[in-house]
């Protein structure tokens, strides 16, 4: 029977679980602080790799996934904010290295995108596109089966694509991207700007403003609350059309905190959907879904990368 070491590494966390054919219930776990910004990151991701290994079986490959931007095909990362030390790193080389086996990597979004395909919501599906919205937007596309890398490794960037020119600056520095517009972060600034201007809501009171904050005053009607959500599903709604357009998939996957906000967020962005898709016909049949596999998303896209690369 084969045995797989799945690893989900993240600015605050190192996740690793081994799993047996077939089955995504792990024969092990283990969870980890990754202290990213200290030094040491590599030493942490093997000592948690190592107290996760089952000692009764042979594993055939690990599966990692990681912050990006990292090149899936030679297992480097190239820099991730989130971990400063792992510059030109080439963690999956290392990996095998230690261990003796294979070592494979790709970035946290496409691998949720992948984990969803294979083992979540968008089972039986050929054709994929996956949406995470919390602090940021990351995004992966699956045509006929397969994830799509593109030539330099780097797709697919879905949170920074520009649904407004000239618009707010993105946390990557350029203006109007996807993710200044509608990202959780995105919201809160667009609800102090509006309190700056003057406008009256009861969240001039809130200090801690995250999205779950104004998604609560949302829900007890208050209309700049409202408004915030109504904007952030607006550009969403105007990206995703864009999405349709040039990817053309059966199923739309949304996973991340924001994504919890339910018709506060969906039922603007369906409105915006329908008005900025130029083809009824991309909507026939299409499924509209929240994500099915929670925080495991990581995990289980790590998996199903080792198991797809060992067949
Ligand atoms: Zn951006």
């Amino acid at each position: 029977m084969s045995t797989f070491v799945a690893v989900d590494i993240g600015g605050t966390h190192i996740r690793v679980a081994a799993y047996g054919q077939d089955n995504i219930t792990p024969i092990t776990h283990k969870r980890t602080r990754s202290h990213a910004k200290e030094p040491g990151t590599f030493d942490r991701l093997v000592k948690a790799i190592e107290s996760a290994w089952p000692t009764d079986r042979t594993v055939k490959a690990i599966g990692m996934a990681s912050p990006g931007p990292l090149d899936p095909k030679s297992g480097v990362v190239l820099a991730t904010p989130n971990i400063p030390e792992w510059h030109d790193f080439p963690l999956t080389e290392k990996l095998s290295q230690h261990f003796g086996v294979p070592a494979h990597l790709d970035n946290d979004a496409n691998l949720a995108a992948l984990g969803e395909w294979k083992f979540g919501a968008g089972r039986g599906h050929h054709d994929l596109l996956y949406l995470t919205i919390s602090t940021g937007i990351g995004g992966g596309v699956i045509v006929r089966d397969r994830l799509l890398h593109g030539y330099h490794g780097l797709a697919a960037e879905l949170g920074h694509v520009t649904v407004l020119a000239d618009g707010p600056v993105c946390s990557c520095g350029y203006e109007g991207h996807l993710e200044a517009l509608a990202s959780g972060p995105a919201i809160v600034r667009y609800i102090r700007e509006q309190l700056e201007a003057g406008q009256k809501s009861e969240l001039s009171s809130v200090e801690d403003l995250n999205a779950r904050t104004v998604a609560e005053a949302a829900g007890r009607g208050d209309a700049l609350a409202r408004s915030a959500f109504a904007r952030a599903g607006k550009y969403l709604g105007i990206g995703v059309a864009s999405f349709l357009h040039t990817f053309d998939p059966s199923i739309v996957i949304f996973g991340g905190g924001v994504s919890q906000s339910g018709p506060l967020l969906f039922e603007p962005f369906e409105t915006s959907l329908r008005t900025h898709v130029f083809n009824p016909r991309y909507l026939e049949n299409l499924v509209i879904t929240t994500a099915a596999l929670g925080d495991d998303a990581g995990l289980l896209g790590a998996l199903a990368l080792a198991q797809m690369a060992s067949e």
